[in-house]
């Protein structure tokens, strides 16, 4: 099962899921949920990120629910037809988190030692963009590389998060492309300054366009991941060979930070980043998670 934010050919928001019974609007049902019925004002647009926040979304409730409405009422009507628009899953986070150097074979392709201890940093919620949207790249910023990533979305909010008990604060997984400006990242570093800029330009978290649930991934550290530009293979990954598990990393920045239910984090791209240019087609795969697209164009 896998959700999705989308906009209809009419631009109304809504929000769908792929399930064994094909993909079905379930803005219509979504009154099914009581807890979600206490917001009747609850913006569409939003609503993924409410069902996250209430710690509501599970492969569970989702089945639940579509068997007390198949019974009820049936799914007939529910089945999207027409162009959609694909939206963000999580479009409010409050904090976008992202590790560096989080596979050896990338760590070294860079000429950068592995970390003894994670490296975290920032990228913006503004930088966020849809799957089919375009990145758009400023002029004059020199290479601009893709990223391949795994990203968690966290469903329950902590502090000083045990290992044994980080996978209860994880709501569920999507695909995440951590665009980086890889000239100006160099530059920012050798200089010792945040790489705050080269990593978060308005498109540069491509993310989606899946939501899928914790419960519906066995184990987040047993999918194969690849990226493709122009339908050639530039990465080749697979989650099990993170230095740091998500279990450690997220026990690991909940000593500092405080974890949001909404929040995300890039856990860290394997070997093969490449340039993109203007014209790109960027496709990224993961198992069980679907395939994240995008083009790119110049920035105005
Ligand atoms: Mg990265």
């Amino acid at each position: 099962m896998k959700a999705f934010s989308y906009f209809t050919e009419k631009n109304e928001p809504r929000i769908g899921i792929e399930s064994d019974e094909g993909r079905l609007n379930f803005t219509q049902i979504w009154s099914y949920f009581k807890e979600i019925k206490k917001f009747p004002h609850a913006p569409e647009l939003y609503f993924l990120q409410l069902m996250v926040e209430l710690d509501y979304f599970s492969q569970e409730t989702f089945d639940k629910v579509l068997q007390i409405v198949k019974d009820f009422r049936g799914l007939t009507d529910l089945h999207i037809s027409g162009n959609i628009r694909y939206d963000v899953p999580i479009s409010r986070p409050s904090k976008i988190l992202c590790l560096g150097r989080n596979y050896r074979a990338h760590a070294q392709e860079m000429n950068n030692p592995v970390p003894e201890a994670p490296i975290f940093f920032a990228k913006m919620p503004s930088a966020l963009l849809a799957h089919e949207g375009a990145i758009r790249i400023p002029g004059g910023i020199g290479r601009v590389d893709h990223e391949i990533e795994l990203a968690v979305i966290i469903g329950k909010k902590g502090r000083n998060i045990k290992e044994e008990k980080a996978m209860e604060h994880v709501a569920g997984y999507t695909i995440a492309d951590d665009v980086t400006a890889r000239e100006m990242q160099k530059a920012e570093a050798a200089k010792g300054k945040p790489w705050t800029l080269a990593k978060g330009m308005d498109t540069f978290c491509p993310m989606g366009p899946y939501l899928v649930p914790a419960d519906a991934v066995a184990d987040a550290h047993n999918l194969k991941m690849e990226l493709s530009v122009n339908g050639e293979t530039r990465q080749k990954g697979h989650t099990g060979d993170m230095v740091f598990k998500l279990p450690e990393l997220i026990s690991y920045i909940s000593r500092f930070m405080t974890l949001e239910a909404g929040d995300i984090i890039l856990t860290g791209t394997p070997e093969g980043v490449s340039p993109i240019k203007p014209g790109d087609r960027i496709e990224c795969r993961v198992d069980q998670l679907g395939a994240l697209v995008n083009t790119v164009m110049a920035a105005d």
